[in-house]
C-alpha cells in the first residue's frame, strides 16, 4: 500500500494534469469527427479502433493489442411503413439492428408503456399484428423494461412486426438491437413521438383498425471486430488484475458522442494520467474499450471468452458506459454487497460524492464479467436533465458532440484514474469471486431469470 502523503502527492498530480488538459475532450471530437459512430461492420469501427490503440500506445500503456474475435453481424438495408387503411400515409421509420428482410401488411395494437399486463390484456389481438409500444418506463410496475424485453413479449404473444416509438417528442426515431448477437424472429423499426401520435390519434379518430405495411431489408453475416486492450503492469502484484472498460461503438444513425464516445475517452484519458505514476500501482490495471456493446455486450463477453484462462486473476471490473457528463456521479456493484463498504470508504478518501450501490444490471459490458464470477460495478456521472426518463439523446440522431461538456470527462476520467490506483493497492480486495450457480441464483432471485428468457438470451449457469 501507498504511504497516505505518497497517495495524496499522485492524487494532487493526477487532478491537475486531467482538469488542465482536455485530451478527453480532444480524442472525442477526433474520433467522432473521423470515424463516425465506430458502429459494427463499418469502416469507423476499424477507424475507432486503430485511433484508439494509437493513443493508448502512445501515452505509454503496456501491451497494447486490438483482440479479433468473429460474432453475427448486422448489414443495415431500407425501411418504410405505410398506412393502408383507413388514410393513406407515409411514416418516417428506421430498420433497429438485427431486422431482418420482411414484408408485413396487419393490424396496427399500441401497447402504450408495454408492461406485462398491457400485453396480457392485449393477447388475442397481438397474434399476427404489428405492435407498437413506447419506450416510456412502464408507469405502473415497479422496474423498468429494456427494450429487449418488450420486444420479447411481442414476439411471444405471436406479433408479425415490432414499432419502437419513442415517448420523447423532437421527430427523432430511437435506435436499439432487437437481439442480442443474432437476427430478430420478426422486423421491428423505430418511429418518433409525433409519428406514433398520428398513428394512435388516426386509430381513436376514425374508430377503424389501422392497417399498416412494413416492408424491411436487413443482412445478417459473420464479421470481424475487434476490442483494445492496454495495461499498467503492477509493481507488486502483476499477475493480478483489475479492469475498467467502456465501450467505444455507437449506433449507426448518430455520432455515438454520448453512447460511449465519451465512455471509450474518458477511459483511454484515465489510461494516460494513470500511465505517468506507473511506479506507483500495484496490481495490474488494464484499460479496455470495448467493441459491439450495442449489440448484445459482444466485446466483452469474447473479452471474458478469450480470457478464460486468467478470469480467477481479474480481481475487480468497472465499466464507465455512459460516463462523462455533468450531474450526479454512481457506483453501481453488482452482486457483491460487501464491496459497499469498501467502495464508500474510497470515495470518502477521495473527497468525492458517489452514491454507491448494490443492484445487478444485464444490459452493460459489466455483466458478462460479474456472470463470469468477476466482482463488477458500473460507474460514471449522467448529464441532469430535470424531467428526463430514459436515454436522453442516446440512441438517437442527436447522440452528437455538441451535447457533451468536456468538464464532465475531465471530472471522470481523473475519478477513474485515482480510483483505479487505489483498487490496485486494496489489501486483501475485499471481494471474492462467485461460481456460476450463486449468479444463476442471484438473477433468480432480482427476477432476470423470466426477463433473459423473453429477451432470447443465455440463462447463466444453466
Ligand atoms: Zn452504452
Amino acid at each position: 500500500m501507498l504511504a497516505p502523503e505518497e497517495l495524496s502527492a499522485i492524487d494532487r498530480a493526477i487532478v491537475g494534469d486531467v482538469l488542465t488538459a482536455d485530451h478527453a475532450w480532444d480524442n472525442l471530437k477526433e474520433m467522432v469527427d473521423r470515424f463516425g459512430s465506430r458502429f459494427g461492420g463499418t469502416d469507423g469501427e476499424r477507424g475507432g479502433r486503430d485511433f484508439l490503440a494509437g493513443r493508448l500506445r502512445e501515452y505509454g500503456l503496456d501491451s497494447v493489442s486490438v483482440e479479433e474475435f468473429e460474432y453475427t453481424g448486422w448489414v443495415r438495408g431500407t425501411a418504410a411503413l405505410e398506412v393502408v387503411a383507413p388514410r393513406p400515409m407515409t411514416i418516417p421509420c428506421i430498420a433497429l439492428p438485427y431486422c431482418p428482410s420482411g414484408d408485413v401488411t396487419a393490424d396496427l395494437v399500441f401497447l402504450g408503456d408495454g408492461a406485462p399486463q398491457d400485453y396480457a390484456d392485449r393477447a388475442e389481438r397481438l397474434r399476427g399484428s404489428v405492435a407498437m409500444v413506447s419506450t416510456r418506463p412502464p408507469r405502473f410496475l415497479s422496474r423498468g423494461m429494456h427494450r429487449g424485453e418488450k420486444f420479447g413479449r411481442a414476439v411471444a404473444a405471436g406479433a408479425a412486426a415490432f414499432i419502437w416509438m419513442r415517448h420523447e417528442g423532437g421527430l427523432l426515431p430511437e435506435t436499439g438491437s432487437l437481439r442480442f448477437d443474432k437476427a430478430a424472429e420478426i422486423p421491428g423499426i423505430g418511429i418518433s413521438f409525433e409519428a406514433g401520435a398520428a398513428l394512435t390519434r388516426l386509430a381513436e379518430s376514425t374508430g377503424e383498425p389501422v392497417r399498416l405495411h412494413v416492408h424491411t431489408e436487413g443482412a445478417i453475416r459473420r464479421m470481424p471486430s475487434w476490442n483494445v486492450v492496454g495495461e499498467i503492469r503492477g509493481r507488486t502484484r502483476p499477475e493480478e488484475i483489475v479492469v475498467f472498460g467502456a465501450h467505444f461503438d455507437g449506433h449507426d444513425i448518430s455520432e455515438g458522442a454520448r453512447d460511449d464516445g465519451a465512455g471509450a475517452c474518458v477511459i483511454v484519458e484515465a489510461a494516460r494520467a494513470l500511465a505517468q505514476h506507473g511506479e506507483h500501482v500495484g496490481r495490474t490495471v488494464r484499460f479496455v474499450t470495448f467493441a459491439l456493446e450495442e449489440l448484445g455486450l459482444i466485446g466483452a463477453f469474447n473479452y471474458v471468452r478469450s480470457h478464460a484462462a486468467e478470469m480467477d486473476r481479474h480481481v475487480f471490473m468497472m465499466n464507465m458506459d455512459g460516463a462523462g457528463g455533468v450531474g450526479d456521479t454512481s457506483c453501481v456493484l453488482q452482486g457483491w454487497p460487501e464491496l459497499v463498504g469498501p467502495m464508500k470508504a474510497q470515495f470518502r478518501d477521495m473527497r468525492e460524492a458517489v452514491a454507491v450501490g448494490d443492484q445487478i444490471g444485464v444490459y452493460s459490458d459489466m455483466y458478462p464479467f460479474a456472470v463470469a464470477g468477476v466482482p463488477a460495478g458500473t460507474m460514471g456521472t449522467r448529464d441532469v436533465r430535470p424531467g428526463q426518463l430514459g436515454r436522453g439523446w442516446g440512441h438517437t440522431a442527436a447522440d452528437t458532440l455538441d451535447k457533451i461538456n468536456p468538464k464532465g470527462l475531465r471530472m471522470d476520467a481523473a475519478l477513474a484514474a485515482r480510483l483505479a490506483l487505489r483498487l490496485s493497492h486494496l489489501d486483501p480486495f475485499p471481494a471474492a469471486h462467485r461460481t456460476p450457480a450463486e449468479m444463476r441464483a442471484l438473477l433468480q432471485r432480482e427476477g432476470w431469470v423470466e426477463i433473459l428468457e423473453y429477451e432470447g438470451r443465455p440463462i447463466p449457469g444453466a
